[in-house]
């Protein structure tokens, strides 16, 4: 169902936010006072009232009613790293056959699924199956269309009878309550009076790729697994690099656009598309908002790319590594914090006491990074993502930062108390007693850090394609909150507030330099070079998620009311189990391919050659070369089967560990990860050994070169 504005017709200012709920449409559509309540609201000053509630749930249900919605869903974001949904209608029967449109204050503020069946992690007694959704004012509610179905859909966080987060959206506020809480201490501790709140920007920019839907229906290892666990690289792959940026084809240009007006309408601002580094990859931006509501607007993108993509007869793959040998997809996460007054606290200023506070605040985030990298680490940890981090291409497992040359030798030289030459041959007088404006140059970029400065923002791009963005900024939140908090203190104790910041900022830079990284993060000497530093290199989901529940993470998480240790316990357990089933479903899906199909066909072309030999014989043709292929494809044929073989007593053997999550997840990563992996390389021997008419599965030439 291709849905395609003309926007010579229809104006694209029309169009944008049109399903949207948006500020705007609430200004207009609800009385004065209530408006400005929701207002007060969203910004975390107040609770809505009975009364305000109801107004605005009566406006909202007619808005839908006009956009052509029967139905109203409370959307929320559980444990699965999915969003899910339960539709009502607005009906209400009136008794006499007739019925009511009706929509309550009470039914947009709180909605109760009924949630047994979602990951919880022991935090919810089976008994206790109720669970609570409630309204996120700040996300503004939606019309989401799917086949032209549309449904008013409200953006909620999730939680137990006893206020426990069991979304990923809970934690994600808190962490911003937190964080607004410690800079603004600081702020006011700087001098500033103006600033009344801060606002955590996120700007995520989402890697996909697009395959032929017919070449999808054909991989099982797809559909069930999202990443194919066979497949041999074709002859080409992206050694050209001539993907990246290059012209978009025809049907993935009619796609975009699609998509685009897709998101225009949600209000989701979609600004830069371009094919990455990847055959068949392509990248979607879109402009940075507040983190809760990029988030689920970076949810809402996903979901859109999915489906548009079919209506294309394409399926998009947000896995992070859906095809190995060729780049993997993650989602960069641009972060910031700057002030409701519009003052970016990560920008440099124009004058030197407003360098002293960029400094201050950007030494704190070196020194959150080092103190809790683990935790950064491990919130991009998925299974998907194993394919990624530390492999050659994408960035490596080991937390670093880059902040650029000039910056460096400005912090090296605050910290040596050196003065600085600058480039034209200028001193800057730098040391304890001025810290100068300096102008920034942010031209200078490095593709290889996870965690990039890049002028006025944090890029952090570990994070895995697939995954919601929450996990990793409530980390990032937090141990930037906890920071600050410390620096609050120091400075309210301080005679001299300036002085104090400026031995802040040397000391943090001095003890936490360790984490800053100018260089190629991609390189063998960086692996061994961030080992004598002693940075962690947590290189497998396993091993990064075991650190949840470390005293050191559970006591900040828990401290600033973002975590309790029960909260973090269940996320442990729940994300170990999540490995352990993606893992068990890929195995599985391998030995069935293996033994299944791809043996079978192999042997069929074997007892095909045979024949040629044994006739070529009769006829006196020594057939010495085909001879040796014949020899060559018996023996892979028995390695795969023999492999296969360990593979599945691997998966079966893990089986006995079920009793613990963390032995099973633990046996799993060493055991079966490599069984499968060992399968693969004689899988993919086989792949290249039999004639491509018998290979029962689409080849990666077919998937990455045909669109
Ligand atoms: P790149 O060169 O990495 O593609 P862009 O300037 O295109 O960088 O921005 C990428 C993303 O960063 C976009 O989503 C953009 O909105 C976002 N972004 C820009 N400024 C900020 C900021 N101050 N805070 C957070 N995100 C930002
Ligand atoms: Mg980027």
């Amino acid at each position: 169902m291709i849905n395609q504005i003309d926007y010579s017709k229809t104006s694209l200012i029309d169009v944008y936010g049109e399903y949207c709920f948006s500020d705007s449409v609430m200004r207009e559509r609800l009385p004065k006072n209530v408006y400005k309540e929701v207002v007060a609201v969203q910004t975390g000053g107040k609770t809505l009232s009975k009364e305000s509630a109801e107004v605005v749930a009566n406006a909202m249900k007619d808005w839908a009613l006009e956009k052509g919605a029967t139905h109203y869903t409370h959307w929320f974001q559980p444990l699965t790293g999915l969003t899910a949904e339960k539709h009502d209608s607005f009906i209400s029967p009136n008794g006499d056959g007739s019925v009511v449109l009706e929509f309550s204050g009470k039914e947009l503020i709180q909605g109760e699924p009924d949630a047994s069946s979602f990951p919880n992690g022991g935090l919810r007694a089976t008994f206790e199956a109720r669970g609570y959704t409630a309204w996120d004012t700040a996300s503004p509610a939606f019309i989401k269309e799917v086949g032209g179905v549309r449904t008013l859909t409200i953006p909620t966080a999730f939680f137990s009878y006893n206020g426990e987060a069991l979304d990923k959206k809970v934690p994600l506020l808190r962490s911003m309550v937190s964080i607004n809480e410690e800079a603004l201490k600081v702020l006011r501790l700087l001098g500033n009076t103006s600033a009344s709140r801060i606002v955590v920007n996120v700007g995520p920019e989402q890697e996909y790729f697009l395959i032929d839907e017919e070449f999808y229906n054909k991989r099982p290892d797809l559909k069930l697994a999202g990443r194919t666990v066979f497949g041999g690289m074709s002859a080409k792959g992206q050694e050209m690099d001539d993907h990246y940026f290059g012209a978009i084809k025809e049907r993935v240009n009619v796609f975009m656009k699609e998509l685009n007006s897709a998101l225009w309408k949600l209000g989701i601002s979609a600004k830069t598309q371009h094919n990455e580094v990847a055959p068949n990859q392509f990248e979607i931006a879109t402009i940075y908002a507040s983190a809760n509501i990029s988030v689920d607007t970076n949810q809402l993108v996903m979901e859109t790319i999915k489906n548009v993509a079919q209506h294309h007869g394409m399926v998009a793959l947000l896995h992070e590594k859906p095809f190995a040998g060729v780049n993997g997809s993650g989602k960069h996460n641009n972060w910031s914090i700057s002030t409701d007054d519009g003052q970016n606290l990560l920008s440099p200023g124009d004058s030197p006491a407003e360098n002293v506070q960029f400094l201050l605040f950007l030494t704190s985030l070196i020194k959150a990074v080092d103190t809790y990298s683990v935790l950064l680490r491990l919130s991009a940890a998925t299974s998907g993502n194993d394919h990624r981090l530390g492999a050659n291409e994408a960035p490596p497992a080991i937390i670093s930062m880059y902040l650029g040359d000039m910056l460096t030798e400005i912090l090296e030289a605050i910290a040596e108390d050196a003065p600085l030459v600058k480039k034209d041959g200028k001193l800057m007088q730098l040391g304890l007693t001025t810290i100068p404006s300096f102008p920034l140059d942010d031209t200078d970029r490095n593709r290889t850090s996870p965690f990039a400065f890049t002028g006025n923002k944090f890029e952090f791009r570990m994070v895995g394609s697939s995954q919601s963005l929450a996990g990793p900024n409530t980390m990032l939140n937090a141990a930037v909150a906890e920071v600050l908090s410390e620096v609050s203190k120091r400075l309210e104790k301080a005679d001299d507030v300036l002085s104090e910041a400026k031995s802040i900022i040397k000391e943090f830079y001095a003890n936490h330099r360790r984490v800053v990284f100018n260089g190629n993060g991609y390189s063998e000497e960086w692996v061994q070079e961030a080992e004598k530093r002693g940075l962690p290199n947590l290189t497998n989901t396993v091993e990064a998620v075991s650190h949840l529940t470390d005293s050191e993470y559970i006591e900040l998480l828990s401290k600033h009311k973002i975590y309790s240790r029960e909260e973090l316990e269940s996320r442990k357990e729940i994300y170990l189990e999540t490995y352990v089933k993606q893992i068990n479903i890929e195995g599985s899906l391998m030995v069935e391919m293996a033994l299944g199909k791809m043996v079978p066909a192999a042997n069929r072309y074997l007892s095909e050659l045979l024949t040629s030999i044994s006739q070529q014989k009769q006829f006196g043709i020594k057939a010495t070369e085909l001879e040796k292929v014949a020899h060559e494809l018996a023996s892979t044929i028995n390695m795969t089967i023999s492999q296969a073989k360990t593979l599945e007593l691997q998966l079966k053997k893990a089986m006995e560990h079920e009793e613990s999550v963390s032995d099973h997840a633990r046996f799993t990563h060493s055991h079966v990860v490599k069984a499968m992996d060992a399968l693969r390389v004689s899988g993919d021997a086989l792949e290249r050994l039999t004639d491509t008419s018998y290979w029962p599965y689409p080849s990666y030439e077919d998937m990455l070169f045909t669109l």
